[in-house]
């Protein structure tokens, strides 16, 4: 299979949030015109980043919004739950537990983890808080998958190795660092600060941004 930017799969994630709205709406049929104006690209992009998959829609008719949905959703791995953790649980951890909607994605948190022995045995948000001794133990009990990483930037590398010599293999990382995993490891960074930087980057004049594909 060809690479495939990392970017596009992005983009597949929203095209994706936008057929389930559709599919909810009531919605049967779009374009990648609908979908490339409701995900702020261009129709070409759409078009672009769909051929990295296969050949979907008519030419001319469109998509079937239940069919390109059904596609995408195997496509992005979605068709089976996805178990979750999540590795320190003060502010962020604790807020994180307590999301209610992860079900709805087809993510189920199973289990979390801190180093204070002071939280150790609490339940937050369903889930049991344990010590990180018991890593290896809760992972391969509840075949967890994927774990968000909430603990201070200065721990966050030891942290994610634990993870993954528990058998993690998908970290979705909150800590303000940069983290080394293997290969065959995943990391998704998580940063709200960065995204408040390019927000001050436009509010004081810098250039705006260009539509992508456009
Ligand atoms: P916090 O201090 O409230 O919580 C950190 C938790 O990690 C504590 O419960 C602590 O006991 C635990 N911990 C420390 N070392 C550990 C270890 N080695 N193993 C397991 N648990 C350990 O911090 P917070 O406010 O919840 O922030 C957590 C992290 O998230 C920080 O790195 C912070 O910078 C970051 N953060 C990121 C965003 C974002 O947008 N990405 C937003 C807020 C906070």
């Amino acid at each position: 299979m060809r690479a495939i930017p990392t970017a596009a799969v992005g983009r597949i994630v929203t095209y994706y949030r936008i057929l389930t709205d559709l599919e909810e709406s009531g919605v049967k049929r779009t374009s990648s015109d609908l979908l490339a104006e409701e995900a702020q690209v261009s129709a070409f992009q759409v078009r672009k980043d769909l051929s990295y998959f296969g050949r979907f829609g008519t030419r001319g008719a469109g998509y079937s919004v239940p069919t390109l949905r059904r596609e995408l959703r195997g496509i992005l791995g979605l068709t089976r739950p996805w178990n979750v953790a999540i590795m320190g649980m003060g502010r962020l951890g604790q807020a994180l537990a307590d999301y209610p909607n992860f079900g709805q994605h087809a993510f189920e948190l199973k289990a979390s983890f801190d180093s204070d022995p002071a939280k150790v045995g609490r339940h937050v948000g369903g889930v049991e808080v344990y010590a990180v001794d018991e890593i290896e133990e809760r992972v391969a009990h509840s075949a967890i998958d994927i774990a968000f990483l909430t603990v201070p930037a200065q721990v966050a590398q030891e942290a994610a190795e634990r993870l993954v010599s528990a058998g993690i293999r998908g970290i979705l990382n909150f800590a303000p660092t940069v983290i080394n995993v293997p290969s065959g490891v995943f990391v998704e960074p998580v940063d709200f600060v960065a995204g408040l930087k390019r927000l001050a980057y436009y509010l004081q004049g810098g250039p705006a941004r260009e539509r992508v594909g456009s």
